[in-house]
C-alpha cells in the first residue's frame, strides 16, 4: 500500500536572496535522474510497505515521524570543520522527516580521520558518523561490530538500494570483506576533472599554434621560456608549473607512462584491462618519462621552485603574467580568466598532447566512489529511521537538496532545473561556489550523497566548460583503480609497507629530476632492488588479491 504525503518546501528564512542568475546554464543532461517513480502497485499486503514523497520518490519510512527524533552525528571533514546544526539543508530535512541531527564532533579539530579514530577508542558512541577519507574505517570496524550493516535494513533504504542495483561497480567497491555494506558513500558524477591549461594569448603573441604533439609542446615551452611571450623584455616566464609537484609528475604520461591509479597521489598501482595490476613508478616507460622530466627541468621548462613552492603557484604566477601552462582542476583554473587583470589574458584548455607513439590520454579522472560517507552505529536506538533519513538524500528531491540546497534560498527552478542564484554565485563571502555551499548551506558535504555534475558545470567559467566538453566528447580517459575492499590482513600489509615505498620513490624522483638526467639510468637497477627490499612484490600481490576479489564481486 502507498502512504503518500505532502510536505511544504522551504519555510526558511531567506538571507539576501535575489532572483536567478542572469546567465542561463549551458544545456547539459537533466539534473535529476528521470527514473520512473517508485512502484505504487496495490498488490496484497507484504511486509515492506512503500511510502513515497510528493514527487513519487520512495521513502524508507513514513516521514515525517509522528514523534520528533534526534540523532547524535559525528561529522568532521576537510580537516577543518564539524557538522553545523543550522545549515539550511538539514533544517529542510527536519521539516521532511521530523528528525534532527546533533553535532558531536570537535569543531576545532584539524584532522578528520584522527577525529574519527579517537571515537574508536570509545566504540563509536554517537548514532551516526560521517566525513571524508574514512570509508576504509567503516569497512574495517563494521565487521568488528562498530557499525550496522545496511544489509539488514534494505526496506528502509529503497533509494540507495535502487542506486546500487543500477551501479554494481559501486556495490563492489563499498562491500567490506565479510560481504556486508556498512556505509553510504559520496558518489561523484562527471569524469573530467583536471585538464591541461595553456596561455593561448601567449601563443598568439609569438605567432604559434596550439601544440598537438609532445614534440610541438616542447617547442612551445622553449618559446615561452626564451621568446618573451608576456612582452615585458624580461626573461621571467615559467613555462610549466603546478601547485603540487606530485601533480607535475603526471607529465610522464607524455612519454606513455601511467603515474597514478586514481585521484590520489599515494595510489601508484595501476589496474589493466586484463585484470592484473602493476606499480607505475618502476616501469621502463616511467624511467623514460622521468629522464625527460629531468631534462625539461634542466632546460628551465618546468618551474625551478616546483619542489619547494607549496600550493601557491597558480595564485601567484597567473596574476603576475609569468605562468604558461599547467594541469589542474578545470573549474578553479578556468576561473582565473575572470580573476586576473591582464590585457588579453586567456588561459585555455588544450587537448592532451599526442605522444611519440600516438597515445593521447587524460589520466586524471574524478573518482566515482569517494572514500567518504556516513554510517550508523549499534548505539543508535532507531536505526530504521536513521537509515531512512540517510536514504532520502539519494531520492530525487534529496539529490536537489544535497547538491543545490533550498529553493528560494540558494537556487531557483528555471526551466525545470535547479539553478543557482546570485546569493550563491556572487556570494557576500567572496568564496568559490563550492566552498560557499559547503560552509553556509550544508550542500556538497563529504557524507553520503550523489553528486550532480550539473551543479559544478553551472558555475564553471565558459573556458572551463569548453574544456570539459572537449575532454568528454573525445573521451581521453583511461582505466582507474577503484577503492579496494581490503580485508584485515591485506590492509595491514598495505599500511605497513606502502608508506615506505611511496616515501622512497618520492625522494628518488625529486633527486633525479633536480639532478643530471643521466644519473637515472646509472641508478635505476639499484632503485628497483631497493623497492624489492621494501616489499614491493608483497604489496603488489596483496593489491592483486584485493583487485581480483573486487572484479569477482563486480561479475556476480
Ligand atoms: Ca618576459
Amino acid at each position: 500500500m502507498k502512504k503518500g504525503f505532502f510536505f511544504i518546501i522551504g519555510s526558511m528564512v531567506m538571507v539576501g536572496c535575489s532572483s536567478a542568475s542572469t546567465e542561463a546554464p549551458a544545456v547539459e543532461p537533466p539534473v535529476v535522474s528521470n527514473e520512473t517513480p517508485a512502484a505504487t502497485n496495490e498488490t496484497e499486503a507484504v511486509t515492506n510497505e512503500t511510502w513515497t514523497d510528493e514527487y513519487g520518490s520512495p521513502m524508507g519510512m513514513d516521514f515525517p515521524l509522528a514523534q520528533p527524533e534526534e540523532f547524535t552525528f559525528h561529522y568532521h571533514a576537510r580537516n577543518t570543520y564539524a557538522f553545523n546544526e543550522d545549515w539550511p539543508v538539514f533544517k529542510e530535512m527536519q521539516e521532511i522527516t521530523n528528525i534532527s541531527l546533533k553535532n558531536t564532533a570537535n569543531p576545532v579539530g584539524t584532522n578528520s580521520v584522527e577525529q574519527l579514530l579517537l571515537q574508536a577508542v570509545d566504540r563509536f558512541p554517537s548514532d551516526i558518523y560521517g566525513g571524508d577519507n574514512i570509508a576504509s574505517y567503516f569497512m574495517q570496524y563494521g565487521p568488528e561490530g562498530g557499525f550496522l550493516p545496511l544489509n539488514d535494513y534494505w526496506d528502509n533504504l529503497p533509494n540507495f538500494r535502487a542506486f546500487l542495483d543500477d551501479n554494481p561497480d559501486v556495490e563492489a567497491a563499498i562491500t567490506a570483506w565479510d560481504g556486508n555494506i556498512y556505509h553510504i558513500p559520496y558518489i561523484q558524477s562527471g569524469g573530467v576533472a583536471r585538464t591541461y591549461f595553456m596561455r593561448t594569448d601567449w601563443l598568439d603573441n609569438l605567432g604559434l599554434e596550439v601544440p598537438t604533439t609532445v614534440e610541438e609542446l616542447e617547442n612551445v615551452l622553449i618559446a615561452f621560456k626564451y621568446d618573451d611571450p608576456n612582452g615585458n623584455g624580461i626573461n621571467d616566464e615559467i613555462p610549466y608549473f603546478n601547485d603540487n609537484w606530485m601533480e607535475m609528475m603526471r607529465l610522464v604520461n607524455l612519454w606513455d607512462a601511467r603515474c597514478y591509479g586514481m585521484d590520489s597521489y599515494v595510489e601508484k598501482v595501476i589496474p589493466t584491462e586484463d585484470g592484473s595490476v602493476y606499480f607505475a613508478w618502476s616501469t621502463p616507460e616511467f624511467k623514460v618519462g622521468l629522464e625527460n622530466l629531468s631534462r625539461w627541468y634542466d632546460m628551465g621548462l618546468i618551474d625551478r621552485e616546483i619542489f619547494t613552492k607549496g600550493v601557491a603557484s597558480r595564485v601567484e604566477y597567473l596574476p603576475k603574467d609569468i605562468g604558461g601552462m599547467t594541469h589542474e582542476w578545470t573549474p578553479s583554473t578556468s576561473a582565473y580568466n575572470d580573476g586576473v587583470n591582464i590585457d588579453g589574458f586567456k588561459f585555455e584548455v588544450i587537448a592532451p598532447p599526442i605522444t611519440a607513439t600516438g597515445n593521447q590520454w587524460e589520466e586524471h579522472s574524478r573518482l566515482k566512489v569517494k572514500p567518504d560517507g556516513w554510517a550508523v552505529t549499534p548505539n543508535c536506538s532507531n536505526p530504521e529511521a536513521a537509515f531512512a533519513y540517510m536514504d532520502y538524500i539519494y531520492s530525487d528531491y534529496g539529490r536537489i537538496l544535497s547538491n543545490y540546497g533550498v529553493e528560494g534560498l540558494s537556487y531557483d527552478m528555471v526551466d525545470g532545473k535547479p539553478t543557482f542564484n546570485d546569493y550563491v554565485l556572487n556570494n557576500d563571502e567572496n568564496v568559490a561556489v563550492n566552498i560557499f555551499l559547503e560552509t553556509y548551506i550544508g550542500t556538497q558535504l563529504k557524507h553520503g550523497y550523489w553528486m550532480d555534475y550539473e551543479y559544478e558545470y553551472q558555475w564553471t567559467h565558459e573556458i572551463g566548460r569548453a574544456g570539459v566538453d572537449l575532454y568528454t566528447e573525445n573521451d581521453y580517459s583511461v582505466i582507474q583503480m577503484p577503492p579496494l575492499p581490503w580485508n584485515v590482513e591485506q590492509k595491514q600489509v598495505i599500511d605497513n609497507r606502502l608508506p615506505n615505498i611511496n616515501m622512497y620513490t618520492n625522494e628518488m624522483v625529486q633527486k633525479w629530476i633536480i639532478g643530471d638526467p643521466s644519473v637515472i639510468d646509472a641508478e635505476w637497477d639499484m632503485y628497483l632492488a631497493e623497492l624489492e627490499k621494501l616489499g614491493l612484490s608483497i604489496v603488489l600481490d596483496t593489491y592483486q588479491e584485493a583487485y581480483t576479489s573486487y572484479l569477482e564481486k563486480l561479475e556476480n
